[in-house]
């Protein structure tokens, strides 16, 4: 230890180039992932609060690593942002999902006719001038309803955006496609943005659910947020519900759509389908 404090410096550099090395050493490997069958996504079912049956899914990507195992999205999708391999795992997951939407369209719990499969959005990817001709070209090509697509959009995307990233998210709007602003409260979220964005699906993030049951303020700014997103036209999912207390404030304070570890764990498209698909003959 007393030889640590000595060379304080010289672990800071070792630690820093060990980083640097594993981390080019990871985009290698995140750009072999990609070219091979390393990735997957994995769904999420979105339900309704009333009812509890299943509106939507969401497609989260996971990447089993040969050697360190399963590494997580909150690690591996920053690293593809930085390296600009955001851009190919994002349109491989918005083929893979589509693809997927042939097997989840029938697990829509009635009276849900139109299910929806959520794929989310990086920032980068919007900014790239042939995204939305791509989401066309992809949707073309599936046959599938624009309107059964949502595209998850993150709040800090939408206010850091430029010029182009509304146009990108007009465009989309005006082909049909669902979009929704994903993490909501997290930045420093201006709501008088709102009324202008075309979005209809307002995601409220799981920091804010987390502490729903601690103060009936809390509970209040949710309804308050619920109550602001219906006069603009949009619906509230609640991301991250663990508890039914949570569920039964969020449905007290009219939320729509809830998601988290209380309903269903994301899971692999087999499992999605075997947990929500209609009941087999025994
Ligand atoms: P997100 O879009 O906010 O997704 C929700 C995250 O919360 C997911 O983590 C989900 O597994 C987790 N979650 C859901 N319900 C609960 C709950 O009740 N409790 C807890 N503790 N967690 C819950 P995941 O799958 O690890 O993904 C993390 C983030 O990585 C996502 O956050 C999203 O921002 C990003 N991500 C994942 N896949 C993709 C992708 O294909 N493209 C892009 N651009 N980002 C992705
Ligand atoms: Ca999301
Ligand atoms: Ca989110
Ligand atoms: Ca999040």
């Amino acid at each position: 230890a007393k030889n640590d404090l000595r060379r304080p410096w010289r672990a800071y550099q070792q630690s820093m180039s060990e980083r640097a090395v594993s981390r080019f050493a990871l985009r290698n490997d995140l750009s072999t992932a990609l070219a091979g069958n390393a990735l997957s996504l994995h769904y999420q079912p979105v339900v309704d609060m009333k009812t509890g049956g299943v509106v939507a899914f969401e497609a989260l990507s996971r990447w089993q690593h040969p050697l360190q195992g399963a590494i997580p999205p909150d690690s591996f999708v920053p690293l593809a942002e930085e390296t600009g391999l955001i851009v190919p795992l994002g349109r491989w997951a918005l083929r893979q999902a589509v693809a997927d939407f042939e097997h989840l369209r029938q697990l829509a719990t009635p009276p849900c006719r139109l299910l929806r499969v959520a794929v989310n959005v990086s920032a980068l990817q919007l900014a790239e001038p042939d995204f939305t001709a791509d989401v066309a070209a992809v949707l073309e090509s599936s046959g599938m309803a624009p309107a059964s697509l949502c595209l998850e959009i993150t709040e800090s995307s939408v206010i850091d955006g430029t010029g182009r990233t509304l146009e990108a998210l007009r465009d989309l709007k005006s082909m049909g496609v669902s979009l929704a602003i994903d993490d909501f409260g997290t930045g420093h979220s201006a709501l008088s943005y709102l009324p202008d964005m075309p979005f209809d699906v307002l995601k409220v993030d799981k920091s804010f659910i987390d502490t729903i049951n601690t103060s009936t303020a809390r509970a209040e700014i949710v309804r308050g947020i619920v109550g602001m997103a219906a006069a603009v036209g949009m619906r509230v999912v609640a991301e991250g519900i663990e508890t039914r207390e949570q569920a039964q404030l969020l449905r007290e304070a009219s939320c729509h759509y809830g998601q988290g570890y209380l309903y269903s764990k994301p899971l692999p498209l087999a499992k999605a389908v075997s947990e929500f698909g209609p009941a087999q003959e025994p």
